[in-house]
């Protein structure tokens, strides 16, 4: 028990069984799954739920395939969505993703996914020239091909974390905004920029691109997006859409990279991206980057030319070595557990994330298995 002095009295208070830095989505949805399990946890942000890399991102939720431990959890994390009631705020839309088939290289990729997703129960649909055309009219004429991932869907970001702490709130968890913590102590619990100390059983360090900074030496770092948003166009686009040379951009170990995707809000507005870079730790808009982003739309979508774009912005993605989150105990401190590098799926793999979290802090089995995730995998290096 802690005791506290509230207006001139003492209160009896339990301890916190345990603490999350950072109240952007991971952290938002560990704490909604820790409270739920019946822990006593603390939120902690220097800003508002959600004001982080969670409120810079496009909330597509996908399950992707490049690699089994991806697919798992991306797989696991969209069924979790699937299981939550989302209120209306949060502008939840099934709108599927379309990956494009510009040649005949990348239909041969239409081809591969679509058998990797169905020999594993995800529904896809394979389509020609023609059909692509009537899915998205507004595409350029001669598209080789495309596949609509059918279980994807998309949802506004900062609602959804709020959604979660909101849940978290109501299990009992609680939540102190405007407080920078400076130090994980090795015994549990926190250390803030005013110097006080708060005790816990254990801590979790969830602040994604900024989590080397509490965890030195953490291998995560961090990668500059950018995404413009346009007026209110209703109907121009119908699925996400991204050209399936994405996934060279998303796997290019290179300095910059570019590629056409876009999608459609609720509202008719249209979210362009996007675009990965390293040693870009600043978070100014780059006109170059900018105007490499929508020449590669303009290529997909030449109707998008005639259309006003309203905003741009930047946001830095929380990237490993081997492009999968770090979830778990640190390597040498059971008191500090880590659950970040979620790099450009953490809307989406932010539900698993807190499922195998909670599941490992209870000694209970996870129901999908942890070990690649596990911050144990670097030990060595
Ligand atoms: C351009 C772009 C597009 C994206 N699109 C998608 C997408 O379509 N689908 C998808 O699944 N993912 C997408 N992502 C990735 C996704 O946004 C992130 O993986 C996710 O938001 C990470 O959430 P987080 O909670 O780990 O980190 P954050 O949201 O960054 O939260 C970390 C929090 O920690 C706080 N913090 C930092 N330091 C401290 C400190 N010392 N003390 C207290 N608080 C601190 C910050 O204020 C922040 O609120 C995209 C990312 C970008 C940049």
């Amino acid at each position: 028990m802690r005791v506290i002095r509230s207006a001139g009295a003492f209160v009896m208070s339990r301890a916190y069984d345990l603490i999350i830095v950072g109240a952007g989505i991971v952290g938002a949805a560990c704490a909604a799954e820790c409270a739920q399990a019946g822990l006593h946890v603390l939120v902690v942000d220097h800003g508002p739920i959600g004001g982080g890399t969670t409120g810079a991102g496009m909330g597509h939720l996908v399950v992707m395939d490049d690699s089994e431990a991806q697919f798992a959890l991306t797989a696991y994390s969209v069924a979790l969505w699937k299981q939550h009631q989302l209120p209306a705020q949060l502008e939840y839309d099934p709108c599927g993703t379309l990956w494009l088939a510009a040649d005949e290289q990348e239909l041969a990729e239409v081809h591969r996914k679509q058998k990797y997703y169905s020999d594993r129960g995800v529904k896809t649909e394979v389509l020609d020239e023609r059909s692509v055309h009537q899915a998205e009219p507004n595409l350029r004429p001669g598209m080789a091909g495309g596949l609509v991932g059918a279980e994807d869907s998309v949802l506004y970001p900062p609602a959804a974390a709020r959604y979660l702490m909101d849940r978290a709130s109501a299990a009992g968890a609680e939540f102190r905004q405007g407080v920078a913590v400076t130090q994980l102590k090795p015994e549990g619990g926190v250390v803030l920029a005013d110097g006080t100390q708060i005790p816990a059983q254990r801590v979790v360090n969830a602040i994604g691109p900024w989590s080397p900074a509490l965890c030195p030496g953490l291998p995560v770092r961090k990668r500059k997006g950018h995404l413009l948003i346009t007026d209110r166009y209703p109907g121009f686009v119908n699925h996400q859409i991204i050209e399936l040379g994405y996934l060279k951009s998303a796997h290019s170990a290179g300095k910059d990279s570019v590629a056409f995707n876009i999608q459609p809000r609720k509202n008719g507005q249209m979210l362009i991206g996007s675009s990965r870079q390293f040693e870009a730790e600043d978070t100014h808009v780059e006109q170059n980057i900018l105007d490499r982003m929508l020449k590669r739309a303009l290529e997909y979508l030449p109707a998008l030319g005639q259309l006003s774009s309203i905003r741009a912005w930047t946001g830095h993605r929380a990237a490993t070595p081997d492009k999968l989150p770090i979830i778990g105990p640190s390597i040498d401190n059971n008191h500090i557990w880590l659950a970040t590098g979620h790099e450009g799926l953490g809307i989406t793999t932010s539900l698993g994330t807190a499922r195998i979290l909670t599941d490992l802090l209870l000694g209970r089995p996870t129901q999908i298995p942890s070990a690649p995730y596990a911050p144990s995998r670097f030990a060595n290096s």
